[in-house]
């Protein structure tokens, strides 16, 4: 059994609590992993280490920082059948999952050498004679990361890279069900021979590791991404301190299909959008609103390629459906199909599970009178709900507490662009799915799904301090 320690300031320690836990395999319930624990003593040391590595770090040339980032990928890259393997058993992805956000990580940490060389500043053109005006970026410090189990690796690593690459030295803590994906940011810039300090990986509980990071006055700032309820959470106690924090929280996406629009086209997106990584993404498309004149044909077809979708074991490169990270997860689902059938919606497929796995489910006739139309199911439910026009489907999208990602499907092009304007959400996606990643564009939402953006240069924004600098050079006569 593979025993994984705490990645302390660069070096592999062990707990000094002795707590050990036992990691699970979702898919057979079967210890995975032991891993080693940090409580308060540890998180302290890492944050130490971090507060003292902030200035050696910040100077770092870019160029060599560049340098790690370039060789952490190339680790990363080496390994990616273990690394491959770790997140199929650890947190449940499917083979085809697991390859994407391995591809993905790769390309996260090729970015960030990108990004820090572009840390920037501005030079103003004169306002008053004999002055010099320009601003600096600077790095903000020690920033922490809570992280989520559903892309461990990769919503982990992104924080860490673009962090990092902007100058600031990283404590972070991953989501206590899948430490093993997040702790292997560690073999990667151990063998890039980042210096001793600048980062630590702390599994540990979020009561514990996670709030003595968000309080801690010498961290400058908290990206977390996870549910909204712990987030709120974490803006409050942050808010306390006025110390910086961006959220990344849940969403519960709506999928638009016009009338003008493929069927065909519109349901491998949305099954793709629905079901991929059992719908376990905040981006998942887990509202299909479709205008009525089609909705029986998408109702239908989506119905038969959810059937189709194979569900079992995640190594097997054909299997779609692995299972949920808890099973307790699949009682949350029965709990909301059984409310919104009791008050009309039709159940068209699944609604069942085996231990984690639940089946491919299709609900159809939803309404807002239904829990399941605001509340994230995070498995794999296409939720369907009938709109009689374009504007109804706009008022029925919009019609939700979170406003993270949207999708509209129409050939209407004037009609995309207003109604793409009015979507209450932080990205829109035209003739696709509500799932779409970029290492450049603003992610991020709006309303209950979070603020602040990230990824490229909108995260070296969120990561930096701006700087406003003068040199007068010339004679100044001042009124007084
Ligand atoms: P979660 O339960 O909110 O946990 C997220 C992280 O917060 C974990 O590391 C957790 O630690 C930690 N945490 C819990 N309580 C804490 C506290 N009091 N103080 C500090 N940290 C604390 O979320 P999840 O179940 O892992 O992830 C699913 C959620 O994440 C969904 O809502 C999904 O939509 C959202 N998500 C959003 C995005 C996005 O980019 N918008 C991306 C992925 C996921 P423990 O594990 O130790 O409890």
């Amino acid at each position: 059994m593979k025993e994984y320690k705490l990645f302390l300031g660069g070096k592999w320690t062990s707990t000094l609590s002795g707590k050990v836990i036992d990691d699970i395999n979702p898919a057979n319930g079967e210890v995975f992993a032991k891993v080693h624990t940090a409580g308060p003593d540890e998180t302290e040391a890492a944050i130490k280490m971090a507060y003292e590595a902030r200035e050696f770090w910040a100077e770092t040339p870019s160029r060599e920082k560049e340098r790690i980032f370039i060789e952490a990928a190339a680790c990363l890259e080496a390994n990616k059948e273990r690394y491959r393997e770790i997140l199929i058993e650890e947190s449940g992805s499917t083979f085809i999952k697991a390859m994407g956000e391995l591809a993905e990580c790769s390309d996260i940490l090729r970015a960030a050498a990108e990004e820090c060389k572009r840390v920037d500043g501005a030079v103003f053109s004169p306002e008053a004679e004999g002055q010099m005006s320009y601003f600096i970026r600077q790095p903000l410090g020690v920033v922490a990361g809570i992280s989520p189990f559903n892309y461990p690796l990769l919503t982990a690593l992104s924080k860490v890279a673009s962090a990092m690459a902007a100058g600031n030295t990283f404590v972070l803590k991953p989501a206590s069900d899948t430490p093993v994906s997040a702790l292997i940011i560690g073999e990667f810039f151990e063998s890039a021979g980042l210096p001793k300090g600048v980062l630590s990986i702390l599994p540990g509980s979020g009561s514990v590791v996670g709030d003595r990071l968000v309080n801690d006055s010498r961290i400058k700032k908290i990206t977390f991404t996870g549910s909204t309820d712990v987030g709120i959470g974490i803006a409050e106690k942050a808010s306390k301190s006025l110390k910086k924090f961006t959220l990344e929280l849940g969403g519960k996406n709506p999928m638009i299909v016009l009338k003008d629009f493929s069927v065909d086209k519109a349901v491998k997106a949305a099954t793709f959008g629905a079901f991929f990584h059992q719908g376990q993404i905040c981006m998942a498309s887990n509202r299909l609103i479709v205008e009525e004149k089609i909705y029986d044909e998408f109702c239908s077809k989506i119905t038969e390629a959810a059937k189709g979708l194979k569900v079992g074991d995640p190594h097997d490169s054909s299997v779609v459906i692995g299972p949920l990270i808890k099973e307790a997860q699949c009682e949350v689902i029965d709990a909301q199909i059984k409310d919104a059938v009791s008050k009309g919606a039709r159940l068209l497929l699944g609604g069942t599970h085996e231990g984690s796995f639940y089946h491919p489910t299709v609900i159809a006739d939803v309404t807002p009178e239904m829990n399941i139309f605001y509340e994230e199911s995070f498995g794999p439910v296409a939720v369907i709900v009938k709109a009689e026009n374009a504007e109804d489907a706009l008022r029925l999208g919009n019609d939700n507490h979170y406003g993270l990602s949207g999708a509209l499907l129409t050939n209407d092009l004037s009609l995309a662009i207003k109604m793409s304007a009015k979507m209450e959400s932080g990205m829109v996606h035209i003739n696709d799915s509500t799932v779409m990643g970029s290492r450049r564009a603003p992610f991020g939402g709006v309303k209950k799904s979070g603020f602040g953006r990230e990824n490229g240069s909108f995260s070296t924004d969120e990561f930096t301090e701006k700087k406003w600098i003068t040199i007068q050079y010339g004679d100044k006569s001042y009124p007084i």
